[in-house]
């Protein structure tokens, strides 16, 4: 349900629509907007008498929200979700690039990686810490030694950082050395995870899980909204299909229908997506044009002796030619590669 108040409402009469929901047993979530302020109620609605909150002072109208995933919808939030860092935005017509290699391998390569990245304006160094490997036997991340790493190359170049975290286990600790969180599609549905990330003030990147339709994702990040975190990204990442001729299969066509549902702002990585790294860089141009807000890539510089995920990695050089084409795709098509520092437009 969505109360929506009258334009001059008052704070004290806001503040008593919020009180009287409490009392109900149900949760508000205020949402100013540009004209007036919207208050969404999650909880169970279903034998609220509406008239209750209608007749209080400052209400304009309650509106029934039909949608099963309520805070992450168009109905009860009008206006796009925009998240603003210190390093770039996400949302608000900006096209923000998040790059790095795979995993935390050593210090060398994570510093390395950084410098690069800012020296060319990418804000933005992801690097798995804790990773989920389909093989037991396959590299497993660092884990806290991965995290410090990271830290200390925030501490270095002021790199946004973005690191995945896989259980409730270790969450203050990567809550501590993250800029944003991500979720991992095979942990899209791990409901614990998703209940501990919505009580963070950090954002959280979420991918799509493997066999996840857009409900069941947007369901997903429904966990964290209800929990109070607002700061939610999407994460196109491919599914798994028939089709054998890559990794995944890259659903660009979700971005679409993503954008008429949810307000959250929604990012692509081609490289789970594809799978390899010739085919990554058309799906990136792809993903721009799609009208997503922006691309998780993989990039090292030396792919053929990365330590997980080399095959779909772009080198620094066709990196960097990637980034040329998304400079000059981006203008016709109305959008703002948002690089910042040394290159920025
Ligand atoms: C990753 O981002 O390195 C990763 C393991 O992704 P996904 O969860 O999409 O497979
Ligand atoms: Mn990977």
């Amino acid at each position: 349900m969505l109360v929506v108040m009258q334009s001059h409402s008052t704070a004290e009469q806001i503040e008593r629509v919020l009180a009287a929901i409490r009392e109900l047993g149900l949760s508000p979530h205020p949402m100013p907007g540009p004209t007036r302020t919207a208050i969404g109620i999650t909880g169970n609605t279903g034998m609220v008498d509406s008239r209750t909150l209608e007749v209080l002072p400052g209400v304009r109208e309650l509106i029934r929200v039909t949608k099963p995933y309520k805070l992450a919808s168009r109905e009860m939030h009008e206006h796009d979700t925009v998240i603003r860092l210190p390093q770039g935005t996400f949302g608000a017509g900006a096209f923000t690039v998040i790059a790095g290699p795979c995993s935390v391998e050593d210090e060398s390569l994570i510093f390395r990686t950084a410098d690069w990245l800012m020296e060319r304006g990418v804000r933005f160094l992801r690097a798995g810490a804790f990773k989920p490997r389909t093989s037991p036997y396959a590299f497993q991340g660092l884990g806290h030694e991965g995290l410090e790493i990271l830290r200390r190359a925030s501490e270095r170049t002021g790199i946004g950082i973005v690191t995945e975290l896989m259980d409730t286990e270790n969450a203050d600790a990567v809550e501590e050395a993250a800029d944003i969180i991500q979720v991992g599609a095979r942990n899209m549905q791990n409901f614990s995870l998703l209940r501990r990330l919505s009580r963070v003030r950090k954002p959280v990147l979420l991918k799509r899980g493997l066999s996840a339709t857009l409900e069941e994702w947007l369901m997903s990040a429904e966990y964290l909204l209800s929990g109070g975190n607002y700061e939610v990204i999407l994460c196109e990442r491919g599914v798994r299909t028939f089709s054998d001729h890559s990794r995944n299969t890259l659903d660009l066509s979700v971005i679409p229908p993503a954008k008429v549902m949810s307000h959250l702002p929604i990012l692509v990585d081609p490289s789970h997506g594809t799978g390899r790294r010739d085919y990554v860089p058309p799906m990136a141009l792809a993903t721009l044009a799609a009208g997503a807000d922006g691309l998780l890539i993989e990039v090292h510089p030396d792919p053929d002796h990365a330590l997980s995920d080399g095959a779909q990695t772009l080198d620094f050089a066709r990196f960097e030619l990637l980034l040329g084409q998304l400079e000059a795709l981006a203008h016709p098509l109305g959008r703002t590669l948002d690089l910042r520092g040394p290159t920025s437009h």
